[in-house]
């Protein structure tokens, strides 16, 4: 028997543009209760427009622990309860290691890492009580790192550390881990790598293959999540089939 989603309560991180806005419409049409955090305010509004159910927005900045944890209370709040934390929100700043701005690095594991275990911490004892999910958003560079992607990888990889170890504390009181690892997603992702040419070398490769779209990935989740309680995904690596 599948889980149903309808009036699941769920909160995607990151849910302005790309993978998470696709994440969280296709939840809501899925019947869930959506609850939706990033800090463009302008688009989330226009998100909750297009929603299929109720949603709701929330101005999240995944580094600031207490507005993480002001997201988490807010969403049950307003729901009543937690069932699925889909931990979404990332940056991607690609370059080479010698000379890099390392703010940039400070940026991407405040923001991968970091900020995905604050909201994990947060969010636990509400999912403990509906035995509910964590959806980790990793990447094929959290099984494997290139050269330009040092850092990113490292946040990556370790989403995938952090999600093992998550997976042993809770799965016993049903909660699952589910770690998405998806390829080349055409989103605004490599849009804001300074570097010009690793930026150009990233808007080559979207040119020369059919990418993945958001969709692509929202499916995956929504796959993982409707299994019946006694199966967990707990990984799924997907990749465009033009991606070598
Ligand atoms: P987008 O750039 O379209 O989306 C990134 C989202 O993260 C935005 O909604 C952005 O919202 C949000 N975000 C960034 N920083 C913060 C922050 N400090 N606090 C809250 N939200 C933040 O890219 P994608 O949809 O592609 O990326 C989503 C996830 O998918 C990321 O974790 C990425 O690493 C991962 N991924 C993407 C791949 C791809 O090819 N596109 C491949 C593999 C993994 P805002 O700026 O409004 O805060």
């Amino acid at each position: 028997m599948t889980t149903s989603l309808t009036e699941k309560v769920v909160l995607v991180t990151g849910a302005s543009s790309g993978i998470g806005e696709a994440t969280a419409l296709a939840l809501s049409k899925a019947g869930a209760r959506v609850a939706v955090g990033a800090r463009r305010a302008d688009r989330l509004r226009s998100l909750v427009d297009d929603a299929s159910g109720e949603m709701l927005a929330l101005d999240l900045d995944v580094t600031d622990q207490p507005a993480v944890e002001a997201a988490i209370e807010a969403t049950v709040a307003r729901f009543g309860r937690l069932d699925v934390l889909v931990n979404n929100a990332g940056v991607m700043l690609s370059g080479p290691i010698l000379g890099a701005d390392t703010t940039e690095w400070i940026r991407m594991v405040e923001t991968n890492l970091l900020g995905s275990m604050f909201a994990v911490h947060a969010a636990l004892p509400h999912l403990l009580e509906t035995k509910g999910a964590v959806v980790q958003i990793s990447s094929t560079s959290g099984r494997t790192a290139s050269a330009a992607s040092a850092v990113y990888a490292a946040t990556k990889f370790g989403i995938t550390a952090f999600s093992e170890a998550l997976r042993q504390e809770v799965t016993a009181q049903g909660v699952r881990v589910i770690v998405v690892e998806p390829g080349f997603v055409a989103t605004e992702l490599a849009d804001h790598i300074t570097d010009q040419a690793i930026r150009s070398l990233a808007q080559d490769m979207a040119r020369s293959m059919r990418t993945l779209r958001p969709e692509d990935i929202a499916g995956a989740i929504l796959y993982a999540l409707a299994q019946p309680e006694h199966v967990a995904v707990n990984e799924i690596l997907i990749r465009p089939t033009d991606q070598t």
